[in-house]
């Protein structure tokens, strides 16, 4: 399940879609005919044509949803939607028969979930009540408060740590890495279970120095004994395209499996459990 909204603005995102806590327009370039149907039929006159094809105003915009009906092209569509409890708990059970033979459960992925507290903490409590195991895939970046509420209610929790010198951390997410880590701390304390996640994102988080700075934080997190290793995926330059706001996310390479092998084997040098994706 992913949540939309997030407080951190990671440059090598693959998920900006999820950025803005709100349903918002989107816009399929390569699908687009230029028929100008979305233009006529927009209630707000929040679409206009330029050089490249319909342009949304998201001033205008009120995300009513007629110019996707209208567009025949399937070039446009609205990205997120409100929705209930009850609603996420419906399409969560639809799946208990596949959780009970994987092992596995629903992930409160985003996005940031924490970003939603009360309505994370209603689903994760009506799945413990239901039997059905969750996971929280998270930034960590939340109040200490918070944190302490989901602890004890989830059985898993993902989380990231994407750079451990502060600044550099700063510079590429938009916010500084020493309440991140103080709540990883916090839920390696009090939490079921923890795996940290590190996207690997060449030029930026992927030196010796940095990695073995990683291991030794983790390392003096006690209860933590695995670690997930994520090659950069460029998929969210594409996604970005499709946004109405304009979203300069950073290019890099996806790393190599050699180099993901390798980064593995040094990991597995402090005496972790080392896997390679998610
Ligand atoms: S209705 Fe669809 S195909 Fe036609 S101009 Fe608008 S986005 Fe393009
Ligand atoms: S979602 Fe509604 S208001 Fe927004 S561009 Fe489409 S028709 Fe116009």
């Amino acid at each position: 399940m992913f949540f939309k909204g997030c407080p951190l603005r990671c440059q090598w995102c693959h998920n900006p879609e999820s950025w803005k806590p709100l349903p918002e327009p989107g816009f399929r370039p390569s699908r687009c005919v230029r028929c100008g149907r979305c233009i006529e039929i927009c209630p707000q006159n929040a679409v206009s044509l330029a050089e490249t094809g319909p342009v949304t105003d998201p001033q205008k915009c009120t995300v009513c949803g007629e110019c996707v009906t209208a567009c025949a092209a399937g070039a446009r569509e609205i990205i997120g939607r409100r929705t209930t409890a009850a609603e996420v708990m419906a399409e969560a059970r639809k799946d208990v028969v596949f959780y009970d033979q994987s092992g596995g459960g629903v992930t409160f992925s985003g996005g940031e979930p924490l970003m939603q507290p009360e309505f994370l903490l209603a689903l994760l409590e009506t799945c413990r009540t239901e039997g059905i195991r969750t996971a929280v895939d998270t930034t960590c970046y939340a109040t200490p408060e918070v944190i302490q509420r989901v602890a004890p209610v989830a059985d898993l929790f993902l989380c990231d740590i994407k750079h451990m010198n502060r600044e550099r951390h700063e510079e590429y997410t938009g916010v500084g890495n020493g309440r991140i880590l103080e709540n990883i701390a916090a839920l390696a304390r009090a939490a079921k279970e923890v795996i940290i996640r590190v996207p690997i994102v060449p030029g930026f988080n992927d030196d010796r120095a940095n990695l073995e700075a990683t291991a030794r934080f983790v390392q003096g997190l006690k209860t933590v004994r695995r670690i997930d290793i994520l090659p950069y995926n460029r998929g969210g330059l594409e996604k970005a395209g499709r946004l109405t706001g304009r979203i300069d996310l950073m290019q890099a390479q996806t790393p190599s499996d050699s180099t993901m092998n390798g980064i593995a084997e040094f990991l597995r040098g402090y005496g972790f459990e080392v896997k390679i994706g998610g």
